[in-house]
């Protein structure tokens, strides 16, 4: 049987373990990182993203965390003459409430002690100076946050947005990349600097003094003997650390999305990714209605639904498509092979969607057929935070639980592992990432039992 030995074996080839490897291969102390998968590099949970970033979260530790990884991604933008295409509109979030108060005090909290500094208050009739986003340029992007709730402004830059919407929050640290040009970069890198990717399935991992990771493959099996291991098997992150005699705080929350070509330009192509906050009951005819009404494994869907509906612009302002989503699904699941789609998923998004943009409505009933309907799991703790250190296995770390955020948080993930697996040090909420978290309980509880956990 065929065996190599690497310094790092990292399971998992998606957005996550590859910029693992990345943050590893370039530190020059772990030249020799192998990646081992069975699927193409990046074709499963990290095909489905919507590929958004944001710096906006109910608690410090996560904007600290994808502030951190922002950073790192708009470094490789400079390296890479923007090979991943950042941009940065902002999130526009938006809510009929003209004083919600929640909402404010979780923004207050999230930015922490700069919270004040960083946000813009445009009141009622107070002709206060906005800046739009008429460009898409990271670079020339503001930072902080703008709370609008000028009439003027809101129908100046936000013409599209039902004219009941009394407050937007406009996150300016906040766009969308691609993760898969991100993914090819790295890899790239990676290889330059003496790593490989393994096509083949993990099966079983061992450590005598050194892992022993048996890979599994159609072509021929082999063992690659690592100095340390990373788990970034995404959904799978749980069977992984099975493999190592471990459990994980983890589960599986299938989420789904669409896009299709905006051939009746009910979109502004300059529109930031915009995300209708309230719940609602999905607008259909009464017809409709009754026919789901009576069929008792549809009749959810003439009840209250949840907020966070989201609509972006995909492919630039001289693009045609549209990306709706709504991660409305909160049954968490075993991961399969054959993705449990919602065949009516594709109408409920559009009818969610035509709140905040009536324009929308257009397509009711007569989506484009040349339309893409997509999903993936969100792989996650019940708190929402991710899973990024050392396992109780000496040497074995995971790099798991990235929900929807995986993408946007997946260079700082890959530069903590790489901390953690040299001992570097590492910033203060690294702590709150980790499986040690769990020790704190006063933490603990405070997250389960906060008004939000920041899932878009
Ligand atoms: C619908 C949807 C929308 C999203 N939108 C966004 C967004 O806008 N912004 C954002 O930041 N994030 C978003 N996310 C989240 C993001 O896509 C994920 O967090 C991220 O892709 C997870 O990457 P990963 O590398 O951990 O997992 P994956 O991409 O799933 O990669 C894991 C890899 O591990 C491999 N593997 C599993 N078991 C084994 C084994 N035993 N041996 C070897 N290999 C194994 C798998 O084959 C797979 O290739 C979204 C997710 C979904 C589902």
């Amino acid at each position: 049987m065929k065996t190599q030995h690497a310094d790092v074996a990292v399971v998992g080839a998606g957005i996550v373990g590859i910029a693992c490897a990345y943050y590893l291969a370039i530190s020059k102390r772990a030249p020799k990182v192998v990646i081992i998968d069975p699927l193409a590099p990046m074709s499963l949970t990290s095909a489905a993203s919507g590929e958004n970033y944001r710096n906006w979260w109910p608690h410090q530790v996560m904007t600290e965390f994808t502030d951190f990884s922002t950073d790192l991604m708009e470094e490789i933008s400079r390296q890479s003459n923007n090979q991943l295409h950042m941009t940065r509109r902002g999130y526009a979030l938006a809510t009929r409430l003209a004083d919600p108060d929640t909402l404010l005090r979780q923004l207050y909290e999230g930015y922490g002690a700069d919270g004040g500094a960083k946000i813009r208050w445009h009141k009622k009739g107070s002709g206060t100076k906005y800046q739009p986003a008429l460009s898409a340029d990271w670079q020339s992007a503001p930072d902080g946050v703008d709370v609008i709730q000028d009439r003027a402004i809101l129908d100046s830059y936000f013409p599209s947005f039902d004219k009941e919407v009394s407050t937007v929050l406009h996150i300016r640290r906040a766009g969308d990349i691609s993760g898969q040009q991100m993914g090819s970069f790295m890899l790239h890198k990676i290889r330059e600097l003496g790593g490989s990717v393994v096509q083949g399935k993990v099966v079983a991992i061992q450590r005598t003094g050194s892992f022993s990771v048996a890979v599994e493959s159609e072509a021929a099996a082999q063992t690659i003997t690592a100095d340390l291991v990373v788990n970034a098997a995404g959904p799978y992150v749980g069977h992984v650390a099975e493999l190592l005699g471990e459990k994980l705080p983890v589960q599986n929350v299938f989420q789904q999305k669409i896009a299709f070509e905006d051939a009746q330009k009910a979109i502004n192509r300059q529109m930031p990714f915009s995300i209708d906050l309230d719940g609602q009951v999905v607008d259909w005819s009464e017809q409709e209605r009754e026919v789901l009404a009576e069929d008792p494994d549809l009749d959810w869907l003439t009840k209250a639904m949840p907020g966070a509906i989201h609509c972006r612009p995909e492919g630039g302002e001289h693009g045609k498509w549209l990306k709706l989503g709504w991660a409305f699904n909160t049954t968490p699941s075993e991961p399969s092979e054959t993705l449990p789609f919602f065949p009516n998923f594709p109408e409920i998004v559009l009818r969610g969607a035509s709140r905040l943009n009536p324009s929308l409505k257009v397509y009711y009933g007569r989506l484009p057929a040349r339309m893409s309907h997509y999903g993936g799991y969100y792989t996650m703790t019940k708190e929402n935070w991710p899973l990024i250190g050392p396992m109780a296995t000496s040497g074995a770390f995971v790099a798991g639980a990235l929900s929807g955020f995986g993408t946007m948080a997946s260079c700082a993930t890959g530069a903590l592992v790489a901390k953690w697996a040299f001992g570097d040090s590492r910033p203060e909420f690294t702590k709150f990432l980790c499986l040690y978290r769990y020790q704190d309980e006063t933490l603990m509880k405070a997250l389960l039992s906060s008004e939000s956990t920041g899932i878009l």
